[in-house]
């Protein structure tokens, strides 16, 4: 398998580094993603700045848009539960006591490729640009808000204001 890339936080107040790596196979429910648009937000800044400090080293990136095989291109729910307990299964992963949080507390979508804990957390965009899926959920409180705004608005959203609340921007990954 080639090498891919990613931008890893190692020191709060210093800058990415961009190293490639070996990415691991997927086990059990793991899909693999291909990134191609993330959202960069004011939490980003904030963990990259210290003022939100959390265990580096880490790969930020929490509003994540790519290509899954088999599923297409998709925007990913970043809030990993445990899938077992009372709130996971009401829904309500982000408040599950043992989450991962996407690009916090498991590595998230600044490099070439992500592997998402299953595919029940990748929801397809259709015709939808992953680029403005990513910055949608910038603009948003949950990525699944985001989702649901994605598919309502077809983005329209963030190209209506061309900024979220977290006054944020989304790159492409090419
Ligand atoms: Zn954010
Ligand atoms: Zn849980």
């Amino acid at each position: 398998m080639p090498s891919v890339r990613r931008a890893v936080l190692r020191v709060a107040g210093q800058p990415l580094e961009v190293e490639s790596f070996e990415p691991l196979p997927c086990r059990g429910d793991q899909v693999r993603m291909q990134v191609l648009a993330t959202g960069v937000c004011r939490t980003d800044a904030h963990i990259v700045s210290g003022a939100d400090p959390i265990a580096l080293p880490r790969v930020l990136g929490h509003e994540v848009a790519g290509r899954v095989d088999g599923l297409g291109n998709v925007v990913v729910y970043g809030a990993f539960g445990c899938r077992s307990c009372l709130d996971c299964a009401a829904g309500n992963e982000q408040l599950c006591p043992w989450v991962r949080f996407l690009g916090r507390t498991v590595d998230g979508g600044f490099p070439d490729q992500v592997v998402v804990p299953s595919a029940q957390y990748c929801v397809a965009l259709g015709d939808l640009d992953p680029l403005l899926a990513a910055a949608d959920g910038v603009s948003r409180s949950s990525p699944q808000r985001a989702v649901a705004a994605t598919w309502r608005d077809g983005g329209g959203d963030w190209g209506r204001r061309r900024q979220g609340p977290c006054g944020a921007a989304a790159s492409r990954a090419d």
